[in-house]
Order: C-alpha cells, then sequence, then structure tokens
C-alpha cells in the first residue's frame, strides 16, 4: 500500500478553504456516487465532513473514469488532484482526481448505506452499530458527546476539581437500590459498580473536590427507553460544600457544556434540526412537597412519601421548559448517606436535576457522622458489617460534603432531541442487547 499518499493528506474541510488549483491529497470512504457517463461525481466522507471529488476524460482520463464507476458505496479510498470552486459543489469547492487508489473495498447492506435517508429500525441498526454509526445524523451526536465531555472536564477542573478514577469491581457492600451484576472473580463473587459514590466520599477527605467519568453497572430489568444496564456517570464530590454550593457547581457545568455545544457544534446542530436555548442559572428549584401540589393541581395525585412516577415527571416537564431542581425530597426515597435535615428529618438535603421530562442527575448533602450514618444504614435494612471498611473512615476525620451523579446519556438525549437512550450511546446494552 501507498503509505505516502496519505501522508500529507488534507482533510475535506481545507480544501472548501484552500485556493483554486492547489494540489491536495484526500482518503476516506466513498459516501455517494453520481455516474453521469462521461464524468462521476463521488461524494468522500472523512472525519471531518464531505467533499466533491469529479473525475472527468479531461482530467482524469478515460481509465481513472472507468475505475470510479467500479467504486461502491463505503470503499476505502485515497485520492490526489486539484481544488476548484465552483457554486455546483456542495460546500463551494471539489477535487478534480487524476489518482486514485482503491485501499479496500466494501460490501454494504442497501438499506444501511450510510447516505441513506430512510428511516431503519433502531434495533437493525444497532446490529450493525459501526456501519450505522457513519450515519451523519449519528456522527454529530458523537461529535456532540465528545464536546460535552470535554466541556465538562474543563468546567470542573476550573472549579478545582480533581479527576479520579475508582474500582468497577468491587466486593459486596453495595449502596442497596440498584441490583448490580455478579461476576467471578477468581475464587470469590465481586460486582460491577452501580456508582462511585463510597468511593468519592471518602476521596473528599483527601483531595476535597473530585469528579469521575466512567462506566457505571445496573441490572435494570424493566425495559424503558431511559435505562442502559452500562452507562457513564459524571460523579462529583467537594468536601466543605453543602448540597446548594454543589447545586450550582452544576447548574453552572450544565449551563456551559450547553453554551460550549451551541458555539462548538453549530453544523452538527444544524444537521440534527436542534436550537440550543442559552441557560441562565441558577435554575428553578422546586421542594418535593411543591412538585406534588402542583402535579394535584393538574390532576396528577402522588401521596406524600412516594416517588414520582413517569406520568409525573412528564407533567412537571411540560411545566418547566428546561432544567429544574426538585429539592428535598423524603429521606426514606433517598439513599443511606443523604442527610436527613436538621429541621424536619422526614425530609433530606436532596435534589434532582430535571431538564423537560426527565431526571438527569441526583445528589445532596452527605452524613458525616459515623453514628449517623450507622443508624440511617439500619433505617435502609442495610448491615453496617458490610460497610466496614468505608466506615473506617468515618474515624479519620471525615469533612462535611456534597456531591452528585448525572447520567451523560441522559444530557445527551436532551441535547440532541433523541427519545431513545440507544441512539445516543455507541455500544448500549440493555436487557436484550450484549452484542455487538
Ligand atoms: P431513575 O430514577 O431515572 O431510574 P436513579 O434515580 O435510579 O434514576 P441515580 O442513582 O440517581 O439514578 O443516578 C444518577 C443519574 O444517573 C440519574 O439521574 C440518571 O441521569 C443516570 N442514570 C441512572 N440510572 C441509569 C441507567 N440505568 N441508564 C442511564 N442513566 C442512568
Ligand atoms: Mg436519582
Amino acid at each position: 500500500m501507498n503509505r505516502a499518499l496519505w501522508k500529507d493528506r488534507v482533510l475535506s474541510s481545507e480544501v472548501l478553504r484552500s485556493e483554486e488549483g492547489r494540489r491536495v491529497k484526500l482518503a476516506g470512504w466513498v459516501h455517494s456516487i453520481r455516474d453521469l457517463g462521461k464524468v462521476v461525481f463521488i461524494i468522500l466522507r472523512d472525519r471531518d465532513g464531505m467533499v466533491q471529488l469529479v473525475f472527468s476524460l479531461n482530467t482524469s482520463g478515460r481509465e481513472l473514469v472507468e475505475q470510479a464507476k467500479r467504486l461502491g458505496k463505503e470503499y476505502v479510498v485515497m485520492v490526489e488532484g486539484f481544488v476548484k470552486h465552483t457554486e455546483k459543489a456542495p460546500g463551494g469547492a471539489e477535487v478534480h482526481v487524476d489518482r486514485l487508489q482503491v485501499v479496500n473495498e466494501a460490501e454494504v447492506p442497501p438499506h444501511l448505506e450510510p447516505d441513506q435517508r430512510a428511516k431503519v429500525d433502531l434495533d437493525v441498526r444497532l446490529d450493525d452499530r459501526m456501519l450505522d454509526l457513519r450515519r451523519p445524523e449519528n456522527y454529530a451526536i458523537f461529535r456532540i458527546n465528545h464536546v460535552v465531555l470535554s466541556a465538562a472536564r474543563r468546567y470542573l477542573e476550573s472549579e478545582g476539581f480533581m479527576e479520579v478514577h475508582t474500582p468497577k469491581l468491587i466486593a459486596t457492600a453495595t449502596e442497596g437500590g440498584a441490583a448490580l451484576f455478579p461476576v467471578a472473580y477468581f475464587d470469590k463473587e465481586a460486582f460491577l459498580a452501580q456508582s462511585p459514590q463510597l468511593y468519592k466520599e471518602q476521596l473528599s477527605a483527601v483531595f476535597e473536590r473530585v469528579y469521575e467519568i466512567g462506566p457505571l453497572f445496573r441490572a435494570e430489568e424493566s425495559h424503558t427507553n431511559r435505562h442502559l444496564s452500562e452507562y457513564v456517570g459524571i460523579d462529583v464530590e467537594a468536601a466543605f460544600a453543602d448540597e446548594e454550593d454543589v447545586m450550582r457547581v452544576l447548574e453552572g457545568m450544565v449551563a456551559f457544556v450547553i453554551r460550549e455545544v451551541t458555539e462548538r457544534c453549530r453544523k452538527e446542530l444544524e444537521l440534527l434540526r436542534r436550537e440550543l436555548k442559552p441557560l441562565s442559572t441558577p435554575f428553578v428549584r422546586l421542594t418535593y412537597d411543591e412538585a406534588i401540589e402542583r402535579l394535584r393541581e393538574v390532576g396528577i395525585m402522588i401521596e406524600w412519601g412516594h416517588d414520582l412516577t413517569t406520568e409525573a415527571e412528564r407533567a412537571l416537564g411540560r411545566m418547566f421548559d428546561g432544567p429544574f431542581f426538585i429539592v428535598d425530597w423524603p429521606t426514606h426515597l433517598k439513599p443511606f448517606y443523604i442527610m436527613p435535615r436538621e429541621d424536619d428529618p422526614s425530609r433530606s438535603y436532596s435534589f434532582d436535576l430535571m431538564y423537560g421530562w426527565l431526571e438527569i442527575a441526583s445528589g445532596g448533602r452527605r452524613i458525616h457522622r459515623k453514628e449517623q450514618l450507622i443508624a440511617r444504614l439500619k433505617e435502609q435494612g442495610l448491615n453496617p458489617d458490610s460497610f466496614k471498611h468505608h466506615l473506617k473512615c468515618y474515624d479519620y476525620g471525615m469533612p462535611p460534603h456534597s456531591g452528585w451523579g448525572l447520567g451523560l446519556a441522559r444530557l445527551m438525549m436532551i441535547i440532541t432531541g433523541r427519545e431513545d437512550i440507544r441512539e445516543v450511546v455507541l455500544y448500549p446494552r440493555d436487557r436484550w442487547r450484549l452484542t455487538p
């Protein structure tokens, strides 16, 4: 293979910015082919976008035109030619090719060709996910995903947070709640981590401000469009901070992410036909009691102490366009480590961040005294013995601390307007899907 040909290749967008007549090398995939007999137009796709290639008798010669006619969609090719500016080409420029090398042929099922506009069932697409990801809309989704992650990291770093990674293989002690996946660990049974909760709390007693972006695992039995068995969480924990302090970090991060995506992903948002409204902070804060009262007014009855149903969440989402917090949840609805309110222990210093109809994050102030934590473990029917490694840390100087966990894909659903979480995860895992 002629390596030299791609060594100093340019990307498609550079062609559009190049001066007339510049000689360029390009590499990528054949996105589409239009054969007009004497002229063949090819749309070449690379990581940067697309550009039109022209094979004509004049510049390319008969042999090359014939070769171009035999190309198939998704063939990997390298070409060399001259830039020509013309109104007729998409983006205003094209490359007239005089050298072509086919690096690899391809054979793709017609309904999965990346230039197809027709709607294809998501499951069918997911079965051939690599090919499916080449669709321009999907490419756009994951470009945005990248910008979301990079913006989140930048924001958290600017707020003094340090990135950490905690174990995903854990022993028995769990937070309760979500079901865990067991794994064979040598001669023991281990589990896949459902959250970095206990580790990030411990680390807040060392580094004060930590965050983790990593995979989390939950054996979600029910099949919904917003739950996966494996998802990426953005988790934050801060020492000497209360729930209001970390809510400010959360809303600040979400607003910054939306601004960055709006600025850096214009092309992608346009392709997905999305317009993002800039967010102003602080976000609306609504207590749990106010939320159930508002729901009662529209005829949705939630008894105090019960979790909000999906119907209730959708109704609230219609009342508040955009993100809003629900705070002061009943203590027994929240995990054992959440601190009950001093003035009313049946309620807690906790919050959920809703964005439209979706819960995108949960957090709160944590208990930092050992006796209180043990009492709460027992109240929730958990055995303090299984938490002995964690509880020991409370003997060594645990600072007051607070934090939250946000589901990356939930935020991506909002940004991209996709209603199924599987659309915004590269290789989704759910009750029924473990491949590809
Ligand atoms: P839900 O009520 O929607 O099931 P949860 O309250 O059980 O979520 P938390 O434990 O609060 O979830 O997790 C923090 C965040 O992680 C959630 O707000 C959500 O954005 C995300 N998340 C939780 N479970 C999943 C899942 N199975 N798939 C994708 N994201 C999830
Ligand atoms: Mg939650």
